[in-house]
């Protein structure tokens, strides 16, 4: 028995060391045990009725967390940002959003051929909008610009690499927009992450945003799956969004199973997946040709610069799968590591020894 279980183990060992470690994106999670347990066993029903009991245990626990009135489930989160915007907003109005953010650059100008709405992209340090970049920004009834219908915030903001808003910020620009009359949506993709960066609950550090997106995919690792969370009246207008998009689902409560477990389980393992990025970043910032500002890594996202390896992002990249390690050329000298729970301590190791050997060339 014992000599089994020996055997057993160095085959899973061996298994584990051919397995790529994969730092491409968070987005990467397998669904756990637990989560494909609950899956198999979810209790169903037609959503598009409103009868899915899985589907309303999640959106009631959801509103729940953020303590707000309502939620949403929706198929995807560029799904849950354009019904957000739509909600919110006019056709030709303009949103107000900092220029690497995931609306104005990842979601195919959807906010423009769908909503109909132009992006007014602010450039902000870290990635991070105040009111002070804000307000000059503003087209309010002026006589040749198009209204601003809405303003968005990214937290933690993913191309700037996981950079998280102080909640004061965010504050202050919600408390000078409402008192415009404007509504803030907030992408909170990985608020989650924000949440464990300032030791605080996601409810704290966006109470006073009008409207959440956040993702049960990603770092909470459910396959598939984001939440618009608000007031009753902005979800009842955002339901019917979901639908005229397409994304009215049916017996979608095996999904919704696994979100529910994403949402109550997989928080309290972020500590970890932000422990593990602060190995790497501080350990490659320490090597040769590699350009890193460690102290600004603050989640699960490492960016770093390779151009003084006199190399690009691509050929160390390619270099890196050599060696089973994945990664993502950003941009030509840019590499991106995302920290998830599919890779141990042990695979940041992998990754670590790999960057050695590579840039010691
Ligand atoms: C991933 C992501 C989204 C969109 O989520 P999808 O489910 O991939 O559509 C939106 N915003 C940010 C910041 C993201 O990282």
């Amino acid at each position: 028995m014992q000599d089994m279980t020996a055997t057993s183990n160095d085959v899973d060992a061996a298994k584990k060391a051919l397995t790529p470690v994969d730092l491409r994106s968070d987005t990467v999670t397998k669904p756990t045990p637990a989560m494909r347990r609950a899956m198999a066993e979810a209790e169903v029903g037609d959503d598009v009725y409103g009868e899915d009991p899985t589907v309303n245990r999640l959106q009631a626990r959801a509103a729940e967390i953020f303590e707000r009135e309502a939620a949403l489930f929706v198929p995807t989160g560029s799904m849950g940002n354009l019904v957000a915007i739509k909600t919110w907003t006019q056709p030709g109005q303009e949103v107000i959003c900092e220029t690497g953010a995931h609306i104005n650059q990842y979601e195919f100008s959807s906010m423009s051929f769908v909503a109909g709405c132009m992006p007014r992209a602010i450039p902000a340090p870290d990635g991070l909008l105040t009111w002070e970049l804000i307000e000059p920004m503003l087209q309010i009834k002026h006589p040749h610009k198009a209204d601003t219908g809405l303003i968005e915030l990214e937290n933690t903001h993913n191309v700037a690499g996981g950079t998280v808003y102080p909640t004061h910020v965010v504050e202050d620009i919600c408390d000078h927009a409402h008192a415009l009359g404007l509504r803030v949506h907030l992408d909170g993709a990985r608020i989650f992450n924000a949440a464990n960066y300032l030791k605080k609950g996601v409810a704290e550090i966006t109470s006073k945003v009008d409207s959440i997106m956040f993702c049960l995919s990603k770092g909470l690792g459910a396959p598939v799956g984001s939440m618009l969370v608000g007031s009753l009246e902005f979800i009842q207008k955002a339901h019917r969004y979901r639908k005229s998009f397409g994304g009215g689902m049916r017996q979608v409560g095996v999904l919704a199973a696994a979100g529910m477990i994403a949402l109550e389980e997989s928080p309290k393992g972020l500590a970890n997946d932000h422990k593990n990025a602060r190995l790497l970043a501080d350990e490659l910032s320490r090597m040769p040709g590699i350009r890193l500002d460690a102290s600004k890594v603050m989640t699960n996202i490492v960016r770093f610069d390779v151009s003084g390896t006199g190399r690009t992002a691509a050929e160390i990249c390619g270099e890196l799968k050599k060696r089973g390690i994945l990664a993502g050329p950003f941009a030509k000298y840019a590499i991106r590591m995302v920290t998830h729970y599919d890779v141990g301590r042990a695979g940041i190791e992998r990754a670590l020894e790999a960057m050695r050997e590579i840039t010691r060339k």
